[in-house]
C-alpha cells in the first residue's frame, strides 16, 4: 500500500512493504508542503523550468530532510522515455544537484551501495520502485508510455540480476495518471492491446490505456512475484491538488519525484 503521510506540515507517500524492511530511506513525494508558488505550488522538484533555483532547492532541502536523505548526495536520473538503465555508486553523489547531470540518457537508477540516494521525476508517468531484500540493491524506474511499450521495468530487473544476482525482489508501481484519464489515440491502443491482454479499455467512443496495470503484468513475467507487487491504484490526473498532471494542466506544472536511498 502506498501510504499518505502527513507531517510538519509536508504530505508524501511511503509504501509499507518497503518501509517494514528497515533497508531503505524513501518516498514518493507530492505538490504539498513547499515554497513554490503559482503553477509549481509548492512542493516543485522540477529544474529545468522557470520557477526560482533557491525554491526549488528549500523543496529538495525540505522534503530530503523529512526522510533522511542529504540532498546534495542526489543522483538525478536524466528521462528521455527511452530504456538506458544507469548503474550510480558514491561517485555519482550530487548528480544533476551540485554539479550538472552527466548523464545523457538515463531512464531507471539502480545502485547497490548505501548513503546513494537515488532520485526520478513524474507528473502522470509511472514510477517503479525495486528493491532486493537479501542482496540489498534498489532501483527506481520511470515508465511513461513509451518506456512502457519498451519494457523498462522489466529491464531493470534483469540489470540487477545480471549485476547483483538479485532474487529477492519486492516491488511499487506509484501514483500516475490512470486508466480513468489516460485517454489514447488509436495508434497508442493499438500498441498497448498487441503488449497486453486486458489494459485497453473503451470510454465511449475513446480508448483509455491502464499503464499501472500494464507495468504489473510485465513485473510478474520478469519473474516477480505478484504478492510482491504493490500497486498504487491512485491517479494524478483525478487528485491534481495533491500531486502535479501534466495533463490536467496542458504542461503547466511542476514536477513530483520518487527518491530512495540504501540506509
Ligand atoms: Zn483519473
Amino acid at each position: 500500500m502506498f501510504k499518505l503521510i502527513k507531517n510538519n506540515g509536508i504530505s508524501y507517500y511511503q509504501i509499507e512493504s518497503f518501509q517494514k524492511t528497515g533497508l531503505v530511506d524513501h518516498c514518493f513525494t507530492t505538490r504539498q508542503g513547499g515554497v513554490s508558488v503559482g503553477e509549481y505550488e509548492s512542493m516543485n522538484l522540477r529544474m529545468n523550468c522557470d520557477d526560482k533555483r533557491e525554491n526549488i532547492l528549500k523543496n529538495y532541502e525540505i522534503i530530503c530532510n523529512e526522510i533522511n536523505v542529504d540532498y546534495k548526495k542526489l543522483v538525478f536520473s536524466n528521462q528521455v522515455h527511452e530504456d538506458k538503465i544507469y548503474i550510480a555508486d558514491k561517485t555519482d553523489c550530487g548528480n544533476g544537484i551540485v554539479f550538472e547531470n552527466k548523464l545523457k540518457s538515463a531512464d531507471a537508477l539502480i545502485t547497490a551501495e548505501s548513503g546513494v540516494p537515488l532520485i526520478t521525476f513524474y507528473a502522470d508517468c509511472v514510477s517503479v520502485f525495486l528493491l532486493d531484500t537479501e542482496k540489498k540493491v534498489i532501483a527506481l524506474a520511470h515508465s511513461g508510455w513509451k518506456g512502457t511499450v519498451k519494457n523498462i521495468s522489466a529491464k531493470t530487473v534483469e540489470k540487477m540480476r545480471e549485476q547483483f544476482e538479485c532474487n529477492e525482489i519486492i516491488a511499487a508501481i506509484g501514483p500516475s495518471i490512470g486508466e480513468c484519464c489516460f485517454e489514447v489515440g488509436d495508434d497508442v491502443a493499438e500498441i498497448f492491446s498487441e503488449l497486453n491482454e486486458g489494459v485497453v479499455r473503451k470510454y465511449g467512443e475513446k480508448y483509455h490505456v491502464n499503464l499501472q496495470k500494464t507495468i504489473e503484468n510485465q513485473l510478474i513475467c520478469a519473474g516477480i512475484k505478484q504478492e510482491n507487487i504493490i500497486v498504487a491504484n491512485i491517479c494524478t490526473c483525478c487528485n491534481s491538488d495533491l500531486l502535479f498532471s501534466h495533463r490536467k494542466t496542458g504542461g503547466k506544472r511542476g514536477s513530483l519525484a520518487a527518491i530512495m536511498q540504501i540506509k
